[in-house]
């Protein structure tokens, strides 16, 4: 949809690129400077140098600060430099000094040697004897060139190489041009028309969120209207929730729906190495879109950016910069001409205040897991872009996803469009959605992994041992499924619950402990039929535990610590971690306590089984032989059972009858 793509070039850093062109450069300078320092020079030993003088072989010597250079006399009957006689004319006639150049020439084709400097008195008067012309030469003939040979020179190669890396990088990247265009904005305008084509429709399940936007959709159809009345438009709107609720999707909808351009930006876009990018950023951001204001700007992931500027451990200066900027921006800008700023998070907590206070993004819309309604919802919108069989029931589907998000359901549905491929057929039927619902939740069958019969035995005792416990105890939901065939995320079986009407938001205490007691009554079957203990059970007593936990440090249930809140929830949005809020005594107490509810909870899980035996043999017997059973025929099984039971136990007497 947009061109995220684009941006990821593998020169992702500037100051990678900074880096190597610099040694490139360094390198081919050095080279150049070595290919320089011709013609060749031979060293020799100060007492040859002395030996070459006194052998009347020295034409002249340059005294440098480090060395004396030698110059070889050139031997009389040696070559000379010799040019054909018409050419020596036609020079001579062109004016040209041949005898200079001949001797020049000559100088240069003298050999030169070349040895350390010693303080020795007596060399010039040697020197002068011998008629040896000898000089030094004047040190640093300018030392403002010099610093410019050496310092601006090499930088200025540099930069112009930069320069021209980053300008057709920034071309291939459809940005500005040149160096600054690292400071330029990424920004994407989406053209409504053709672009984002998102509308309210295809956000479903969002009702309060929509009704939010709603308004800011109306301003930006007609800001006049609000002008006159002096209304004061909300600058900006903070979407909060978890990921795939589709924060993203209504931000993009309110564009589509007011027909106006969309802006969107990462948080994390702005944050690059360069100190001051970040900031230039946002305030190019901001001048293009007041030029073509009504207009969205969409920052998604604004934690990134507005992170609480206090958390002193992880200081960042570039993020604090871009922050300010951008509060800066928000306060400057003129909210009448209909420029509204919509971001993104799902962790509202870390934000920095300053971006919350009114004025800014005083509006907080919460996007919400949608609920049963909700979902069913979201599963038509996605269900009409695959062809399905006429008789599907997307209300069982969303009674089986709770607790799935926008992304999720969206997901499944082409989950069951592949697996409706992959069956060969042309259309979606309902028994593709329901396991692409089980493919999501548990992970794909795993035909090819065989389970011994032991195994299997195992599993399939410690499965109806679960489903159970769920149906002898009162508030538990009631078993959809129950399967013993192997998925790839791990588990051997699963025994599926679903809700058979609307799901509830509260759990009272009593629910909470019979999920527990349910959770805990695998690895009871277990040891009441194998008198063994499987770790197919970590999972389970993982849950459990988790559970009791919260009841305990969070719901105030138990009668021990009453309504004391001993632990808090960090990132609601996210993985919801808890963190204790209480002393070490405190903790051990929890922790027997947590104890205490899983032992109470799997002695009942222990005595509903031995009371279900027969309904335990008997299920779990149908469930080895044929591997799947479905929430009916279980309940089947065990009312049978127990008519059985009862007819067994008041045989012989008439009136008592069910
Ligand atoms: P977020 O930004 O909240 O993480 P997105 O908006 O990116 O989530 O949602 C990801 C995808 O999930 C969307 O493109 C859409 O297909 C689907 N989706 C999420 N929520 C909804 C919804 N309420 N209605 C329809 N589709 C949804
Ligand atoms: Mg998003
Ligand atoms: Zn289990």
């Amino acid at each position: 949809m947009n061109n995220d793509k684009k941006n990821r070039s593998p020169f992702k850093s500037p100051l990678l690129i900074f880096l190597a062109i610099s040694i490139i450069a360094t390198v081919i300078l050095n080279v150049m400077m070595l290919s320089l320092q011709s013609p060749k020079k031979q060293e020799i030993s100060y007492s040859d140098f002395l030996a070459m003088l006194d052998a009347d072989k020295v034409d002249e010597v340059v005294i440098t600060q480090d060395r004396f250079v030698i110059y070889e006399k050139i031997e009389e009957n040696g070559a000379e430099p010799e040019i054909e006689p018409r050419t020596d004319s036609f020079m001579r006639s062109l004016g040209l000094d041949v005898d200079a150049a001949l001797d020049k020439v000559k100088q240069n084709s003298r050999r030169v040697y070349y040895t350390g400097y010693i303080y020795d008195e007596r060399l010039l008067a040697q020197l002068d004897e011998k008629g040896v012309k000898y000089s030094t030469p004047i040190q640093n003939n300018s030392p403002i060139l010099d610093f410019f040979l050496t310092w601006i020179l090499p930088l200025g190669i540099i930069y112009l190489l930069f320069f021209l890396l980053t300008r057709s990088m920034s071309k291939r990247m459809g940005g500005g041009g040149g160096i600054m265009g690292i400071g330029q904005s990424h920004a994407k305008m989406y053209s409504v028309e053709n672009s984002t084509g998102v509308t309210f429709k295809d956000v479903a399940g969002q009702e309060e969120a929509k009704e939010s936007l709603d308004e800011i959709v109306d301003y930006l159809h007609n800001p006049s209207k609000y002008k006159a009345i002096g209304a004061k438009q909300p600058r900006g709107a903070l979407l909060v929730g978890p990921p795939g609720t589709g924060k993203t999707l209504l931000a993009k909808a309110v564009a589509g729906e007011a027909k106006v351009p969309f802006f969107s930006l990462s948080g994390s876009e702005f944050v690059e190495m360069f100190v001051g990018v970040g900031a230039s950023r946002v305030r190019d951001l901001f001048k293009q879109a007041s030029a073509k204001a009504p207009c969205i700007i969409f920052i998604d992931e604004i934690d990134a950016i507005g992170k609480s500027r206090d958390n002193q451990i992880s200081s960042n200066d570039e993020r604090e910069q871009t922050l300010n900027q951008l509060l800066n921006e928000m306060d400057g800008f003129d909210s009448s001409r209909g420029l509204v700023i919509i971001a993104a998070t799902n962790r509202p907590e870390v934000l920095d205040k300053a971006l919350l206070r009114p004025g800014r993004f005083d509006r907080r819309i919460i996007v919400e897991k949608p609920d049963l309604k909700g979902r069913e919802d979201i599963l038509k919108v996605h269900i009409k872009n695959v062809k399905t069989e006429p008789d599907i029931d997307l209300r069982e589907m969303a009674l089986a996803t709770s607790g799935a998000a926008g992304a999720d359901l969206a997901n499944m549905v082409n989950e069951a469009a592949l697996r409706a491929v992959r069956m060969g057929r042309r259309t979606v039927s309902q028994e593709d959605l329901m396991e692409a619902v089980e493919v999501i939740i548990a992970g794909k069958e795993k035909k090819d992994r065989i389970l011994s019969d032991k195994e299997k035995e195992i599993v399939a005792f410690h499965e109806v041992g679960h489903a159970l416990a769920t149906a002898v105890q009162k508030h538990t939901q009631p078993v959809h499924k129950i399967t013993i065939v192997p998925r790839t995320m791990g588990s051997l079986g699963y025994t599926m619950q679903m809700p058979e009407e609307e799901e509830h938001y509260l759990m009272s205490r009593d629910e909470i402990l019979d999920q527990i007691t349910v959770f805990l009554a695998g690895r009871a079957a277990e040891e009441l039929v194998f008198n063994t203990k499987t770790t197919g059970a970590a999972n389970d007593i993982e849950r459990a535990t988790l559970l009791a936990r919260n009841m305990i440090t969070q719901y105030g249930m138990s009668d021990k610590f009453g309504m004391a809140g001993l632990e808090s929830v960090q990132n609601k949005y996210l993985d919801g971690r808890s963190v204790s809020n209480c002393s070490e005594e405190t903790k051990t107490a929890v922790d027997n306590e947590i104890i205490r509810v899983l032992k109470e909870c799997h002695d009942k899980a222990m005595r509903i089984l031995v009371e279900n035996r027969d309904a335990l043999d008997e299920i779990a017997r149908y469930l080895i032989d044929k591997e799947t059973v479905t929430g009916d025929t279980f309940m089947e099984i065990y009312k049978s059972v127990k008519d059985k039971r009862r007819g067994a136990e008041f045989g012989d007497n008439d009136d008592v009858k069910d």
